[in-house]
């Protein structure tokens, strides 16, 4: 029965060996086993040709490859594509794909939902639910390769280039789970991305942002949204726990075992909150002497936040404050508006209609914002 087997997915490349040995296998006759699982997106064992018939008889028995179900599957007509994910008990989590010229990224969720319950945010709105498996969080990439190769007609070739850790949940509080499932996207034997095309992003928690550093430091995009404590207690409540200073003092030594010589911020641009031209010079004297870039996201609006999407001349003059003191600065654009990509959506809508969550107080959309980056205002 599938319950009782143990899913390969929720494996790095040690332990798959080492499963491989408690199976009675000598490790080294697994060595294929992630390439085949990982790199070829193989899910029936017996397609695993060159590994001996002793061992892929046991894991036909006892193992299987599952990622989560998929219970919704959109294309947007400029490429972008969404799938909603059931990862149990009522719980969904979405996985977007965005192309982009010259590379494709994956957006990855970490939690069903998440405890920060930013303002801004409708996968706050939800309320933690739980932790994703490692076999959750890798199998969206594994999922995600094998179907655009099989939608492109590329059994062969790589799709995604960069993965985005920027769908529902806070990755750094779901620590053990997100490392592992990353150190599978570096790892030459499974996915083989650098940790540069690796970007975790978090709304700040800073103890774990050492650990990250110490562990498997990837580039980071830090969820700023506000110049001063006041502003971002209110915006990003875990602020009130470790606020700006701390943060700013966590990236500075993050920057000395980071992949790129820059923090990403990150910057959700809300009508009248927190777009002002001062609050962008507040911003400039903030983070003087830290290397960083920002991304302006433009506000996905829901009904819940009583917020507002600033207006694009606002957005567009606050970047110019950031770029004018030398921040190189880019406004994000949406993409998959025609599939509902934009912010979550689909989620809200399965869940609207199948009662997929009992919970009250579940917010109506769920809360990915799907973006890619567009013309530096540098
Ligand atoms: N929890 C992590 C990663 C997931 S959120 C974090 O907060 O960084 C990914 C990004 O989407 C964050 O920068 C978040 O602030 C932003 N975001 C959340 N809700 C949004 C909305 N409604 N409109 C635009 N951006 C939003
Ligand atoms: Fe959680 Fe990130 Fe949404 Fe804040 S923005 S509630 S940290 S998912």
């Amino acid at each position: 029965m599938s319950q009782t087997r143990t899913n390969l997915l929720d494996f790095d490349v040690d332990r798959l060996a080492a499963y491989c040995g408690e199976l009675g296998e000598k490790p080294f006759r697994a060595r294929q086993l992630p390439r085949w699982i990982h790199q070829r997106g193989a899910a029936d064992f017996d397609t695993m040709t060159d590994l001996a018939k002793s061992l892929r008889e046991k894991l036909r028995d006892r193992a299987e490859i599952r990622s989560p179900a998929i219970i919704g599957d959109k294309a947007s007509a400029d490429g972008t594509r969404k799938w909603l994910l059931d990862v149990g008990n009522g719980d969904a989590v979405e996985t977007v794909f965005i192309p982009e010229e010259n590379r494709g990224t994956l957006c990855v969720s970490s939690q069903a939902g998440c405890a920060v319950n930013c303002r801004f945010c409708s996968t706050g709105k939800q309320g933690f639910s739980r932790n994703l498996a490692v076999g959750e969080i890798i199998g969206q990439l594994w999922m995600a390769e094998r179907l655009l190769r099989e939608q492109r007609g590329t059994p062969d070739e790589r799709v995604i280039s960069n993965v985005v850790m920027m769908g529902m949940g806070e990755p750094l509080l779901n620590f053990d789970n997100v490392v592992t499932a990353m150190r599978l996207m570096l790892d030459d034997n499974a996915y083989g991305l650098s940790r540069r095309r690796v970007t975790l992003s978090t709304s700040g928690v800073v103890p774990m942002i050492d650990r990250l550093a110490q562990e498997l430091p990837v580039a980071m995009a830090i969820s700023l949204h506000a110049p001063e404590d006041k502003l971002r207690d209110d915006l990003v409540p875990i602020n009130r726990k470790y606020p700006l200073a701390e943060l700013l003092a966590a990236c500075k030594r993050y920057l000395e075992f980071a992949p790129r010589d820059f923090i990403t911020f990150e910057y959700c641009m809300l009508d009248g909150v927190n777009d002002s031209a001062a609050q962008a010079r507040q911003l400039v004297r903030l983070v003087e002497g830290l290397p960083c870039k920002f991304n302006l996201i433009p506000f996905n609006p829901f009904p819940e936040s009583g917020l507002l999407r600033s207006p694009d001349e606002r957005v567009r003059r606050f970047g110019k404050v950031l770029a004018d003191a030398g921040i190189v600065t880019t406004i994000r654009k949406t993409r998959g508006d025609d599939i509902d990509a934009a912010c979550g959506q689909l989620a809200g809508e399965v869940q609207d209609r199948t009662r997929l969550s009992e919970r009250s107080g579940r917010a109506a959309l769920g809360g990915i914002p799907v973006v890619s980056m567009a013309g530096s205002r540098g």
